[in-house]
C-alpha cells in the first residue's frame, strides 16, 4: 500500500469527462477571443483543468501511473489538435483566401431597414392600437358593389369608371380604397366597433412623380350607440398630436359619398409653424386625411341599424406621409427598392 488516495478507473473518468467537456467547447467557440478564453480555462498553464489533471497523476499508485500519464497525453494530444483545427477555422486569412494586399479595407456588411413607408404604418398602427382598434384586412380584388354601391357611390359616379377603375371583369375590380373592408367588417362583426384597416389600392393612374398605380392606404372605422362628430374630432386630433406633434388641426368642409358630413384635417405646418413655406406650399397647413361621420345608407347596406348605430371613419395615405417627412420629392423613389436609398431609414 502507499498513500494513493485516487485509483486508475477515477483518473481514467477524470480524464473522459475533461475531454468531453473541452474538445466540444474548442469547436464552438465562435470568435478568436472566445477560444483564447476555451482554451486557458481547459488548457491553461497556471489554473487550467490539464493543470490539475496533471498534479492528480501524483496521487496514483506507482504502478498505475505509466498507463496513466499515456492515457493522459493521448487526451492532451486531441484536446489540442481540436484547439488547433478551430483556431484555423477562424483564422481571418483562411476567409481571405489569397490575401493580395492586406492593406485594403474590410467590407462592410449591409444593415437593412424598414421601408419607409411601412415605419409610418408600423406608428399609426401603434398609436390606434393603444386607443383599442384593432386590425382589419381584406380582398384586393372586389365586386363593384363592395368597391361602390354599399359605399352609397351613386351608378353614374366618375370613380366607377374604366378611366379610373382597374376592371378584372364586370364583377371584379381591384379594389380603389380600402373602404369595402368597411363594409365586410359590419357584416362580420356587431358593433361597438374600433378598427384600422391598412392595405394597398389600385387606381388607373400614370406612373409619374406624384402618382403610383398601386398605393398603400389607412383607413379607420369606429360604430357603436351614441358616436358623434367630437369623437371623430378628439381622436383624429389625438392622433395628429401624437404622429405629426401637431401643434393645432383644423377640419374642413369636404366631399365622400360614404361619409356625411364629410370633413378633411389639416395640421399646422411644422416646418414654418404656419407663416407658410415651400413645404406647406405657403398656406401655413397640411392637408393629411380625409373624414366623416359613416353615411346611414352605408351603415343599412352592411345590415347595421343606423337608427340604433353611428360611426365615424377616416383614410389616409401612409406614402404621402413618409414622402411629406422625409421630403422626398417623387413617389416612384418609393417603389424602387434602391438600398442606397432606404438605408437612409435604417434605425
Ligand atoms: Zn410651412
Amino acid at each position: 500500500m502507499t498513500d494513493a488516495n485516487l485509483t486508475l478507473h477515477d483518473f481514467t473518468a477524470l480524464l473522459a469527462s475533461f475531454e468531453a467537456e473541452a474538445a466540444p467547447a474548442m469547436t464552438g467557440a465562435a470568435s478568436a477571443d472566445a477560444l483564447d478564453a476555451v482554451r486557458a480555462t481547459y488548457l491553461g498553464r497556471a489554473h487550467g483543468w490539464l493543470k490539475d489533471l496533471s498534479a492528480k497523476l501524483g496521487q496514483l499508485e506507482k504502478a498505475d501511473r505509466g498507463a496513466a500519464g499515456k492515457a493522459f497525453n493521448e487526451v492532451r494530444l486531441r484536446v489540442e489538435a481540436a484547439l488547433e483545427a478551430r483556431r484555423t477555422e477562424l483564422s481571418p486569412r483562411r476567409e481571405a483566401g489569397t490575401l493580395a494586399d492586406p492593406s485594403m479595407p474590410a467590407r462592410r456588411s449591409w444593415v437593412g431597414a424598414v421601408h419607409p413607408v411601412s415605419q409610418v404604418l408600423d406608428e399609426m398602427i401603434e398609436i390606434f392600437r393603444e386607443l383599442g382598434f384593432t386590425i382589419a384586412l381584406g380582398p384586393e380584388v372586389e365586386t363593384p358593389w363592395y368597391n361602390f354601391g354599399a359605399l352609397n357611390f351613386p351608378p353614374d359616379h366618375p370613380a366607377m369608371d374604366l378611366h379610373d377603375t382597374l376592371y378584372i371583369s364586370d364583377d371584379a375590380v381591384l379594389r380603389t380604397h380600402t373602404s369595402p373592408v368597411q363594409v365586410r367588417t359590419l357584416q362580420a362583426w356587431a358593433p361597438p366597433i374600433r378598427v384600422l384597416i391598412p392595405g394597398n389600392v389600385h387606381r388607373r393612374d400614370p406612373f409619374d412623380a406624384s402618382h403610383a398605380p398601386t398605393f398603400a392606404q389607412v383607413e379607420g372605422l369606429v360604430v357603436d350607440e351614441g358616436i358623434t362628430f367630437a369623437d371623430l374630432k378628439a381622436t383624429l386630433t389625438h392622433f395628429a398630436k401624437r404622429f405629426f406633434g401637431a401643434t393645432k388641426t383644423r377640419f374642413r368642409p369636404s366631399y365622400f359619398p360614404f361619409t356625411e358630413p364629410s370633413a378633411e384635417m389639416d395640421v399646422l405646418c411644422g416646418v414654418c409653424d404656419g407663416s407658410g413655406c415651400g413645404v406647406c406650399k405657403q398656406s401655413g397647413w397640411i392637408e393629411i386625411l380625409g373624414s366623416g361621420l359613416v353615411h346611414p345608407s352605408v351603415l343599412e347596406s352592411a345590415g347595421v341599424d343606423s337608427e340604433k348605430y353611428t360611426g365615424w371613419a377616416f383614410g389616409m395615405g401612409p406614402g404621402r406621409t413618409a414622402m411629406a417627412r422625409h421630403g422626398i420629392p417623387d413617389i416612384r423613389i418609393l417603389y424602387d427598392s434602391d438600398v442606397r436609398f432606404l438605408s437612409q431609414f435604417a434605425r
